[in-house]
């Protein structure tokens, strides 16, 4: 198939990298990158050829020159960004006939998911959010379970506890990451993947509960139509359990689901690859599958902690 031209913004930042990766792997072309840093060496492992800027009015002159110089279209813009230009890079994409594929959080707010869908619509250009989890293996073979289960059992409601930690250092609350305003918090920035993954396999959301909200560990509730979940999440290293500790690692993901154990803390490599291949086939995750997870983040930012009440997650204290 014909090769297609990628646009990236949010070049230099920790994530870009797997999205070059992904563009090369798939068989694609970079042409332009744009990041206001300029540490971007990484670029030449994979794209030496590549235009880079570091203001976003000159990558904006390139790209409309490219296309009335060319006469061909820039398919793509990866979007990379810290999470709340998120919309404002996606309606630049659609607003230049490009798709956008985008990082998680795919925006802060439910409202700007319909503006999104109005701007799609207008321009017949799409956009696809990154939700690598939904393409785990185990996530996949633990949803094709519970689907299974509830086909023979349809008011089943599970019990679930999840645990989400995932360390970072002191440098995660002197970056962009550690202002909400900027990322959401940290139930937004590292909690939308489980709760993408939670509402895609049990069910929509009916209650969502918060009992503890601190920078670096949020938790609570969340009633889905098939499960009771409690939840956990820490960016502190000091919630990581001993025995894992001991191996070195400062990532633990646990779900207990009706109190059996299922471990997903490996697998998590290549899953941009795979998305890209996805989203090229004419498959992705848009703007509607989004929907769930961005407004239980959304909501969560808004509540006000309960503290330790009602059913909390077992890791509170
Ligand atoms: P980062 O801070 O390392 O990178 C962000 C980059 O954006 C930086 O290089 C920064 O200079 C650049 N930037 C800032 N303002 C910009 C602007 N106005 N225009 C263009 N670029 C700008 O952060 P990161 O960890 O790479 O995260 C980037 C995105 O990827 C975030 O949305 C994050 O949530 C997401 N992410 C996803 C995963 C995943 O597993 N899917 C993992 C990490 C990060």
């Amino acid at each position: 198939s014909k090769k297609k031209n990628f646009a990236l913004i949010g070049a230099s930042g920790y994530i870009a990298p797997r999205h070059m990766r992904a563009i090369k792997e798939t068989g694609h072309e970079l042409l332009v990158a744009l990041d206001p840093y300029d540490g971007i060496g990484i670029i030449d492992s994979n794209f030496a050829e590549a235009d880079f800027f570091t203001e976003f009015e000159c990558f904006a002159s390139f790209i409309d020159q490219w296309h009335r110089d060319k006469k061909q279209s820039i398919e793509y813009i990866t979007i990379a960004s810290p999470n709340y230009l998120h919309s404002s890079h996606i309606r630049f994409a659609l607003l230049n006939g490009a798709h956008a594929i985008c990082e998680k959080p795919l925006v802060l707010n439910p409202k700007e998911i319909d503006e999104l869908l109005a701007i799609e619509a207008q321009r017949g250009k799409r956009v696809y959010t990154i939700l690598q989890l939904r393409l785990h293996d185990s996530i996949i073979a633990l949803k094709n379970k519970i689907t299974k289960e509830l086909e023979k059992n349809p008011s089943k409601v599970y019990d679930i506890d999840l645990t989400y930690l995932t360390s970072r250092g002191k440098w995660y609350f002197a970056s962009w990451k550690g202002d909400e305003a900027k990322s959401g918090g940290i139930a937004s920035n590292i909690g939308v993947h489980f709760f993408d993954m939670l509402s895609w396999i049990f069910g929509d959301v009916e209650e969502n509960i918060v009992h503890v909200k601190q920078a670096d560990t949020n938790a609570g509730f969340i009633k889905l139509s098939h499960a009771n979940v409690r939840w956990f999440l820490s960016v502190n290293y000091n919630y990581i359990p001993d025995e894992v500790k001991a191996t070195g690692k400062r990532t633990f993901r646990s779900i207990k689901v009706d109190s059996e154990e299922f471990e997903f803390s490996d697998g998590f490599a290549d899953l941009h690859t795979i998305s890209y291949k996805d989203i090229l086939n004419g498959g992705g995750f848009g703007l509607e599958d989004a929907r769930n997870s961005i407004n239980i983040v959304s909501e969560i930012r808004s509540l006000t902690p309960l503290g330790l009440q009602g059913d909390y997650h077992p890791f509170c204290k």
